[in-house]
């Protein structure tokens, strides 16, 4: 299907999408289309098996314009966790050959990431400019010698070189969110004194000469991407000014196109989670690509197709990348083409199959796409005997099977004891932030309707006798919260966080939550937040956390720091458990 919506040169306009379904085409490649699927790390880059895994996982994404894979280093010193995650040798590059051969046959594009992790390391021997730790690293890196440099760019050009011999149309050199790469180009992590720190110049010259080298290995007809920072938001960062000097010197030593990133992972201000509003960084990526002529691709946080095509029309980016929303669904690009999207299934930012799994060390998934990174165990196939299955409960657990369970053929009956679907999802949305865990619904909904589900609101189950007769039942009530035994819990004023989130309660000025973890950060938030406009608005949002969107200041930060607005509450929260908030 999407072979033949790219073929009419209509489709694009049938859609509504004109912007994000114009292919470009470089010469020695043709992308189809304006969306990049992202780097992810997926956890399988460096465990036995894993790049076959990859490879079926990226090839149901080959509708995007151009895939980037997870992390891999050009050297063992440079892996993200002392893994196996390199492209070093011609055995890896053999290795590699499944990917590149899946996704080219499924019609797409994929290019390799190649970072150097530097004091971000998770391992003993990591490296960097100055022996500076990384706030989020217990660890101390040592300081590079000149010769070890020089080694490291080789390194970077083998990497391209091999993986043009393992049959990636390109590799992205990741030049940002405080890796490597980054740490040569800023003062904050560079304190060196000779070629390689400084001036600006001095500091651009690690990321250049990479480029350069990895260039000089691979000829013209490679796809070449750099990712650049646009914004550090971290103390002794770039300015806006130095970002563009580094973008033109780039754009002259031979990359394609320039992709980006936001933030350092030591950043205090957040950049992908869920209360950052949509395109909130657009703003920084304009500016570059104001400044160059090759093309320029936005990030972080552009979730929703919509947004996408916007940013592109109005002259922001020349494409679009997306990450987490092609774990939540694999065939956003297919689906734009065919004007479907009411049938995207929307990422809600949770991160809580993404990147909790990766920094758990688990394998990454998604929430509301257990079958992302499982694509070789988990197949969907039509059911051999369709049978009648009952779902009781209609949250998301129970709106997922019953989805399945329907597409796969059998007769489906979801029994919701509310009057709409949703569950714990609809208290959910009333958080700032989480508005888009109603769309989520929406989707969940909409596919029931395409699989005919019989959907029943109102129906209360309480056992066998209230079903109308099935085969099989799936039990998805859902919780209900627990209410421990303190003294005073049954007093008026004490409520539970579903009666303030659906409104059912009103609490006063002065608030105590019990209960400090994810539930009880998000009744604080709904009381604190629920009027502002920092989740949805941009500007709102650099004032609250100091985001200077001029090109002066250093890092993008604002001298005078985040704003401290007055809250219409004061809250206290307590836990009775040992250790951490929000642990
Ligand atoms: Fe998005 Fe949550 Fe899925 Fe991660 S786990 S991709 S944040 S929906």
């Amino acid at each position: 299907a999407f072979g033949v919506a790219f073929g009419g040169g209509n489709a694009s306009a049938m859609t509504g999408y004109p912007n994000l379904l114009r292919p470009l085409d470089l010469g020695f490649i043709r992308l189809p289309n304006r969306l990049v699927m992202g780097s992810m790390h997926m956890g399988l880059e460096g465990e036995p098996g894993g790049l076959e895994r990859l490879a079926a996982f990226y090839a149901e994404r080959a509708s995007a314009g151009l895939i980037v894979t997870g992390a891999f280093a050009p050297n063992a010193l440079g892996t993200l966790k002392g893994d196996k995650a390199i492209m070093a040798t011609r055995e890896d590059a053999v290795a590699h050959r499944v990917i590149p051969q899946a996704v080219h046959a499924a019609g797409g594009r994929i290019a390799l990431q190649l970072v150097h992790s530097g004091r971000y390391g998770f391992h003993k021997e990591i490296v960097a400019p100055s022996a500076i730790r990384a706030p989020i690293n217990p660890v101390v890196p040592r300081a590079l010698e000149t010769h070890e440099i020089e080694a490291i760019i080789d390194d970077f050009a083998t990497a391209t070189a091999l993986a043009r011999e393992a049959g990636y149309d390109g590799v992205e050199i990741m030049g940002s969110e405080g890796y490597l790469i980054t740490q040569f180009l800023c003062r904050r992590t560079n304190k060196r004194e000779d070629e390689w720190g400084g001036p600006l110049e001095n500091r651009m010259r690690f990321a250049r000469e990479i480029v350069r080298r990895a260039r000089a290995k691979v000829g013209r007809d490679f796809l070449l991407l750099f990712r650049f920072s646009a914004l550090d938001l971290v103390e002794e960062g770039s300015t806006g000014e130095e970002v563009v000097a580094l973008a033109k010197a780039l754009q002259q030593d031979g990359v394609d196109i320039l992709s980006s990133g936001i933030g350092w992972h030591e950043a205090r201000i957040p950049t992908i989670s869920q209360a950052v509003p949509t395109a909130a960084f657009a703003f920084a990526v304009r500016r570059v690509r104001q400044a160059v002529k090759i093309p320029v691709v936005a990030s972080n946080r552009i979730h929703d197709v919509d947004a996408a095509e916007r940013l592109l029309a109005e002259g922001f980016c020349d494409f679009v990348a997306m990450a987490r929303p092609f774990l939540a669904d694999g065939e956003i690009a297919a689906k734009v083409a065919r004007g479907d999207k009411a049938g995207i299934n929307p990422c809600i930012a949770c991160n809580q199959a993404c990147l909790d799994h990766y920094f758990g060390s688990e394998s990454t998934s998604c929430v509301v796409n257990p079958r992302a990174g499982r694509e070789t165990e988990l197949r969907l196939s039509p059911a051999p005997t369709p049978k009648r299955i009952a779902v009781v409960g209609g949250g998301p657990g129970g709106l997922m099977a019953a989805a399945v369970a329907a597409e796969r053929g059998h007769k489906v009956t979801l029994y919701e004891s509310a009057y709409r679907l949703g569950g714990q999802f609809n208290l959910a949305s009333a958080v700032p932030g989480k508005a888009v865990f109603a769309d989520s619904v929406a989707y969940f909904a909409e596919r029931l309707r395409r699989a005919e589900a019989t959907i029943r609101l109102g129906a209360q189950v309480h056992g066998p006798g209230d079903l109308d007769g099935c085969d099989a039942i799936v039990l998805a009530a859902g919780v209900h919260p627990r209410k421990p035994a303190i003294p005073g819990i049954d007093r008026s004023n004490v409520v539970g966080y579903g009666d303030v989130l659906s409104g059912r309660a009103e609490v006063g000025e002065h608030v105590v939550i019990l209960g400090a973890g994810g539930i009880g950060f998000d009744v604080a938030l709904h009381l604190v937040e629920r009027d502002a406009d920092a989740q949805t608005d941009p500007q709102a949002f650099a004032e609250l956390w100091g985001i200077d969107t001029g090109a002066a200041t250093i890092g993008g930060l604002r001298p005078e720091g985040p704003a401290k607005p007055a809250a219409p509450h004061t809250i206290t929260m307590l836990k009775r458990s040992p250790g951490r908030f929000g642990a």
